[in-house]
């Protein structure tokens, strides 16, 4: 039922007072000809309404939600208050820098900060998203080849663990795309690197730990064998809630980074954003990063323009409020907090990983970092419930479903990401839902294939769903 369905001509939310000035009367041609249709509800069936909605969604604040690769971890309320505080939102991008020297203090601490994280020597908060860091980050590597009169470095190297943003923002800057396999223990293969490697490598665009939920056993050697080919090391750090304050990216030889503050460092998303996927690079590509850079001069903070900038690739200065959200998540945690809250994403999820292996498999039987990656393709043939119908049980029993057929090369796949907020109780609890599925999906498997019946809908066409979503009243 839509608000408008509520509502009754002359009822009101709100009383307003007298109106004591004359009233102004435009000329015709701004007016429209019939009033605007709006609801008419009571303040009572407005607030019933809202909440009411509120009720349906399903997001973190209500159930525990392991959605893999995406890191939905608890931000906290703090800092929500304070990216809410008029004296941040009330700012206008065109302010004068004298104005806004606190607002320019946030992003060059945070740069700072990061910097220290990622093991970079500048940071650019500009991209609004993970894989919009990509695309500026690939913009940056093409100008360092050609620079240096590189031309003919055309190729990128990916993975095929990889997330789909890698080869999309590598095609969209018109590279082509290399794909090389993963070994049986889900490292990049050595020898299938080597043979990809040459004179045309611009770049190898690498998630460190994958998408699998695992640490690259030669990190060392696969950045050298790009290295000595002439090209350049791409950290997708969307994972970087493994390792922070762990280890660095820059240590490992990666020269350019990108970072999802929404995912690791406290914005609540899942919704679309608004994100933010800052850069970092190393001090050979620092000349290239995209303008203006936020620089401290004597005690004061000014924008600055770089020499060889790739120029600007978003309005203004990123989006300042997710940026704010992960300064204060870095203050309150400190240094340790940081590295804290790495090391309990990765015990909870290695936790998680054991109290499920009685019934359902990991891809790869290894310590995990801070997510696993499940294979229900045996369960699958043993039982004809395949992941997505586990995955559509959990939403029945009180769980989002964690990250389904996901990465592509394994198969009937269900990726777990408990993060480090999450109770050992809660992940007990998950453990005992999952073995309920695992004993209804033996005993009488059309129940589980019957799942969702506790949402409005039960099961639209995933794809119809998205390309043509039917807007309507339920
Ligand atoms: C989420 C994610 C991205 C893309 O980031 P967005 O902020 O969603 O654009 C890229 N790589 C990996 C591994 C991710 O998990």
């Amino acid at each position: 039922m839509l608000i408008f369905d509520k509502s009754v001509e002359g009822r009101r939310a709100v009383t307003l007072p007298e109106c004591d000035v004359k009233e102004y009367s435009f000329d015709k041609k701004y007016l429209r000809e019939t009033p605007a249709v709006l609801p008419e509800v009571a303040e009572v069936d407005l607030v019933r309404h809202y909440i009411g909605l509120s009720r349906k969604c399903v997001g973190v604040d209500n159930v525990f939600y392991p959605l893999g690769s995406c890191t939905m971890k608890y931000n906290p309320k703090l800092n929500e208050v304070i990216a809410r505080n008029p004296a941040f939102t009330n700012l206008h991008p065109l302010q004068p820098e004298s104005t806004v020297q606190g607002a320019l203090e946030v992003m060059y601490e945070t740069q700072k900060i990061l910097a220290e994280i990622t093991g970079m020597d500048e940071i650019s908060l500009e991209p609004a998203a993970g894989a919009h860091g990509e695309y500026t980050s690939l913009q940056i590597i093409r100008k360092y080849h050609l620079s240096r009169g590189d031309g003919k470095r055309n190729k990128i190297i990916v993975p095929d663990s990889a997330h789909g943003t890698n080869p999309a923002s590598a095609a969209m800057c018109g590279f082509e795309i290399i794909n090389v396999k993963s070994d049986k223990r889900g490292n990049v293969d050595i020898k299938a690197l080597k043979e990809s490697v040459g004179d045309d490598t611009a770049a190898l665009m690498l998630t460190n730990p994958n998408t699998l939920g695992l640490l690259d056993e030669h990190i060392l050697k696969i950045t050298s064998v790009v290295h000595k080919a002439g090209g350049l090391v791409y950290y997708d750090g969307a994972n970087l809630n493994a390792v922070m304050g762990v280890i660095r990216p820059g240590d490992l030889g990666f020269d350019v980074v990108h970072l999802n503050l929404h995912k690791t460092f406290s914005t609540p998303h899942g919704g679309g954003g608004p994100g933010s996927g800052a850069i970092g690079c190393k001090k050979k590509l620092v000349q290239f990063m995209p303008d203006p850079a936020v620089v401290r001069v004597r005690n004061r903070y000014r924008f600055a323009e770089r020499e060889n900038s790739i120029g600007k690739v978003k309005a203004f200065y990123g989006n300042f409020l997710v940026v704010l959200r992960a300064y204060a998540y870095l203050l309150t945690l400190g240094k340790e907090g940081i590295r804290e809250a790495s090391e309990n994403a990765v015990l909870n999820a290695n936790y998680l990983r054991v109290l499920l292996e009685p019934y359902f498999k990991t891809a790869y039987s290894r310590t995990c970092m801070h997510e696993f990656v499940l294979s229900l393709e045996k369960f699958h043939d043993e039982t004809g419930v395949s992941a997505m119908d586990v995955a559509k049980a959990l939403i029945d029993k009180g769980i989002h479903p964690p990250t389904m057929y996901f990465p592509l090369i394994v198969h009937e796949a269900l990726m777990f990401e408990p993060t480090e907020t999450e109770s050992r109780e809660t992940l007990e609890a998950c453990r005992d839902v999952m073995r309920e599925i695992y004993e209804e999906a033996k005993s009488n498997p059309d129940a589980v294939k019957a799942c969702p019946a506790s949402t409005p809908i039960s099961r639209p066409d995933e794809v119809l769903a998205a390309r043509k979503p039917k807007v309507r009243k339920q």
